[in-house]
């Protein structure tokens, strides 16, 4: 016997109807490519996103075609993430960071017919548009008086032309809500991008996953600035689930410097905010060197790599702020993990909360996880034994876009789980503790060194900027750690100073043999340290003791 409820599809133009209906004159807020504030509500946001729909049936395009963006966090953007999807169309959004041999492949693979850009990325553009023979219309996000004149691609159209021409009366159309819905590649550390392909119900469901208190946690009361880019994983899907709360959003377009972020927060009264460690690193040290406080904050969510415990106790003890730190990846939409105590554990002393809170946390309904064995056996949730952290859920991925095979893997009772290329430990009460990648993982004398933990004790030191734990190979031990620094400017530490900090925190044999300090260390597109890389740059490191 089936249920008497309405079957409304999961689409993406709910949330869009939501918001203009329901939120209307709730605000969004822009800091725009031109420089200026630019200030409109979600009853605009409707209105433009629907002339773009009108826009991309006059331009021809087909259900399920690809329009590709090369944005900052903005409203155009966010106009683009609901008229592309919600008129059932792939919003395929396109890391700048990239490389432009690889922004050209995505956009090949993708078979992008649409892309719009910010003018910020017209060298990308100008570089690669005779490259990508599936583009119809090149679209530069400005008014026709900012157009550049001679950039030399054809035909190149400015969004507000484009989409001014067009009327604000237009119906979303009713699909499957398995249609897709957007399109995000991996930033490709490992050969050749894969893509990501959510469907409506995926993102519609995620959405309501990171509303939730214990994720994202996003209110109608809430003035919420994602810094994390919507041009990587949908800013964690906070443009949907703020469609889906009415929250205010304020968007900090290309300016995410600490003092720039800070200016917004404040100008904006922003009670929430979103980002990656390096940023919030930025935010922090401006507002420490400067005396600052934040009169509005709350809560911000950190992830997309380890958020060192130290900035996450400053953030509380000296700003009343609370960093929750989450896990989050392509394939999973992103959100996998966030970490907010448990009701069990509020009297717990203070030290034994911060390492709970950092930990990326337990797992929000809608993603199963565990740690299997190299056999692909379950390993025991006690908070100490490793294993490869393995998924499954309605918006994680079950295959990649146009690639041969299933990632997946099945367990013991048949079930398919989506290895994560993470290693993990994960806790009784549920809490999941990444130690590395499992491409960067360190194996000294049979025993897995956690790099992370390593790095994060050397952050902790005021002149450290950044650091980075590699596996040295040694003959004995197979490989012993180094980490390798770069100083803040203007300060100095000494090797001895970093390995001091060591004592009392690891066990004497995963403490680093060696402190490296390098000018710089490379950064994948997504912000992420790029080992293998430094590992190349350092293959003629020799160990102190060799
Ligand atoms: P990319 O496209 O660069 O792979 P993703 O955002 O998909 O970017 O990266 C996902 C990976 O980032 C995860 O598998 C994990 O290794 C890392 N990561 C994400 N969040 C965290 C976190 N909070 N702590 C440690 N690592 C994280």
């Amino acid at each position: 016997m089936l249920g008497l409820m309405q079957d409304q599809p999961l689409l993406i133009s709910a949330l869009m109807d939501h918001a203009e209906r329901h939120h209307g004159t709730t605000e969004l807020v822009s800091r725009r490519v031109e420089g200026d504030i630019h200030r409109y509500t979600y009853k605009d946001l409707a209105a433009r996103s629907k002339q773009l729909a009108n826009a991309l049936d006059h331009a021809g395009l087909k259900q399920s075609d690809r329009v590709a963006s090369i944005a900052w966090n903005g409203y155009r953007h966010m106009e683009l993430y609901f008229g592309v999807s919600g008129s059932g169309r792939v919003m395929h959004t396109i890391n700048p960071r990239m490389h432009p041999t690889q922004i050209t492949w995505v956009m090949n693979h993708a078979e992008d017919q649409v892309v719009c850009f910010d003018t910020t990325f017209l060298p990308i553009v100008q570089a690669i548009h005779a490259k990508c023979p599936t583009v119809k219309h090149w679209v530069a996000l400005c008014d026709a008086d900012k157009l550049p004149s001679d950039s030399g691609v054809p035909g190149l159209l400015s969004y507000e032309t484009w989409i001014g021409a067009e009327s604000a009366d237009y119906t979303w159309p009713t699909f499957d809500e398995n249609l897709a819905a957007g399109l995000c590649y991996t930033s490709g550390t490992t050969g050749d991008p894969k893509g990501a392909l959510y469907s409506h119900r995926s993102t519609v469901l995620h959405a309501y996953g990171a509303a939730l208190p214990d994720t994202v946690g996003l209110s109608a009361s809430d003035s919420v600035l994602p810094v994390v880019p919507m041009f990587h994983v949908n800013a964690w899907g906070i443009p949907y689930a703020a469609a889906l709360s009415g929250c205010k959003l304020v968007f900090p377009g290309p300016a995410m410097d600490g003092k720039s972020i800070y200016e917004l927060m404040e100008a904006e009264r922003v009670t929430f905010a979103a980002g990656v460690p390096t940023i919030w690193q930025m935010l922090l040290s401006h507002v420490q060197n400067n005396n600052l406080h934040f009169s509005t904050l709350k809560r911000t969510i950190i992830g997309g790599s380890a958020l060192p415990l130290s900035m996450q106790v400053a953030f509380e003890k000296d700003y009343g702020v609370t960093a929750v730190h989450a896990w989050s990846m392509t394939e999973t939409s992103p959100l996998g993990t966030a970490a907010q105590l448990k009701n069990s554990q509020l009297g717990l002393p203070d030290e034994q909360k911060h390492q709970i809170l950092n930990t990326q946390g337990r797992a929000v309904f809608g993603v199963d996880m565990k740690i299997v064995g190299d056999d692909g056996k379950d390993r025991p949730w006690d908070g100490k034994s490793f294993g490869d952290l393995w998924v499954r859920g309605p918006w994680v991925a079950s295959a990649y876009f146009k690639r041969e095979g299933s990632p997946l893997k099945t367990d013991e009772h048949g079930r398919k789980w989506f290895p994560t290329g993470d290693v993990a430990t994960i806790d009784h009460d549920g809490f999941m503790r990444i130690t590395d990648r499992s491409k960067d993982v360190i194996k000294s004398g049979g025993e897995w060194i956690s790099s992370i933990d390593i790095e994060n004790i050397a952050v902790s030191h005021p002149a450290v900027a950044i650091a980075a734990c590699i596996g040295i190979p040694h003959p004995k031990w197979d490989e012993r750690p180094i980490v390798v620094v770069v100083k803040k400017p203007g300060k100095e530490v000494t090797k001895e100073e970093i390995l001091a900090l060591y004592p009392g925190k690891l066990a004497k044999w995963q403490i680093p043999d060696d402190v490296v300090f390098v000018k710089e260390i490379p950064l994948g597109a997504t912000g992420k340290i790029q080992k293998r890389k430094l590992r190349e740059e350092l293959k003629d490191y020799k160990l102190p003791e060799l």
